[in-house]
């Protein structure tokens, strides 16, 4: 990157920039190169100099949200990662006649907290998110969820940041969802999403922390959360079979490359054992598609989103 252009991010952003940021830090496989600049603005004005200025200056940006399901390359990623979790991390409930229960939450909030809250109000609805670590950002770009529901059976409204720092809301009507996957009619990827409105319903407070705990306490047991993983590595394929009974029927189940393992508890989830790259990750990730597409001729497309 030119100096003049780390000069005007100093300028703008402060002490909110930094260059040649380990990614390990800010992903949950706690692996991943330097991000070439990475900024956290502290406010929404920052924020929107922060991405006219990118695009006036031809620089390509990404926004990451808690980096939960992200596999960073040991090479880093180029160009700047926007997180949004100091400028736009609020959570709000409106309740009215007409409208019901609407929680608006911010991009950058964490999503177990807005599971939290809705649970302590007596709001019904995001139970199915809970334990999903992240923002509320990431969550509804991945069309984040379990067996229990997703994103997409609560969310009313997306807040998005478009070029040249429009702000656009995008209606339920207008948006399309897939597993695991967002999109909007209108054809654009949203690039920044600023907010979201989720549709609750009123519930018996003492009912939904009972469910509550209970859901928390199977996804301990089922999950290897001691170790360090981005979840579940590959998608269900469309046949309805499950990704980790294949990985584990495959025989794969502890299987290791460096530092990176295939967990014993979850044969879907790929872990940092101890100390992995990037690299180890990558090659147990084409060993474990190899290995499923010669025993059973399906191609495991990944849910982890790679970049770098
Ligand atoms: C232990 C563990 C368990 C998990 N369990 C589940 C589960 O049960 N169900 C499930 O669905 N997922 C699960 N995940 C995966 C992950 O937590 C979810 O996909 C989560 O919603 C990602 O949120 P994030 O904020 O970390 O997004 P990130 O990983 O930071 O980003 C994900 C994608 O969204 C984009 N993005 C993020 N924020 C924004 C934004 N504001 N605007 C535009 N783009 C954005 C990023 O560029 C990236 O492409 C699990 C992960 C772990 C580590």
């Amino acid at each position: 990157m030119r100096i003049d252009s780390k000069k005007w991010l100093a300028s703008i952003l402060g002490n909110a920039v930094r260059f040649d940021e380990p990614m390990s830090r800010h992903t949950s496989f706690r692996v991943g190169g330097p991000a070439e600049v990475f900024a956290a603005p502290e406010s929404l004005e920052t924020l929107i100099s922060l991405v006219k200025g990118c695009e006036e200056r031809e620089l390509s940006y990404t926004v990451i949200g808690g980096g939960s399901n992200l596999l960073v390359k040991d090479a880093g990623i180029p160009g700047i990662v926007i997180v949004l979790k100091k400028c736009l991390s609020e959570i709000s409930f409106r309740e009215d006649q007409q409208a019901g229960i609407i929680v608006k939450a911010q991009a950058g909030a964490s999503l177990s907290a807005l599971c939290m809250k809705a649970v302590k109000q007596g709001f019904a609805g995001m139970n199915f998110a809970l334990g999903i670590p992240g923002t509320v950002g990431g969550g509804i770009m991945m069309n984040a969820g379990t067996a229990l529901g997703s994103m997409e059976n609560v969310l009313e409204s997306v807040t998005v940041l478009r070029p040249g720092g429009k702000i656009e809301e995008i209606q339920r009507k207008e948006m399309i969802f897939a597993y695991r996957k967002f999109g909007c009619k209108a054809g654009f990827k949203p690039a920044l999403i600023m907010e979201g409105c989720f549709r609750l319903c009123p519930g018996d407070p003492e009912k939904l922390k009972k469910e509550a705990d209970e859901i928390l306490e199977t996804r301990r047991k089922r999950q290897p959360i001691e170790f360090p993983s981005a979840g579940c590595f590959f998608k269900n394929p469309e046949n309805g079979q499950a990704a980790g009974k294949l990985i584990e029927l495959a025989g794969l189940k502890g299987t290791r490359i460096g530092g990176a393992e295939i967990s014993q508890k979850h044969a879907n989830f790929i872990i940092n054992r101890d100390r992995a790259s990037s690299a180890d990750i990558l090659a147990l990730m084409e060993l474990i598609r190899e290995t499923v597409s010669k025993r059973f001729n399906v191609e495991l497309e990944t849910e982890v989103k790679i970049i770098g």
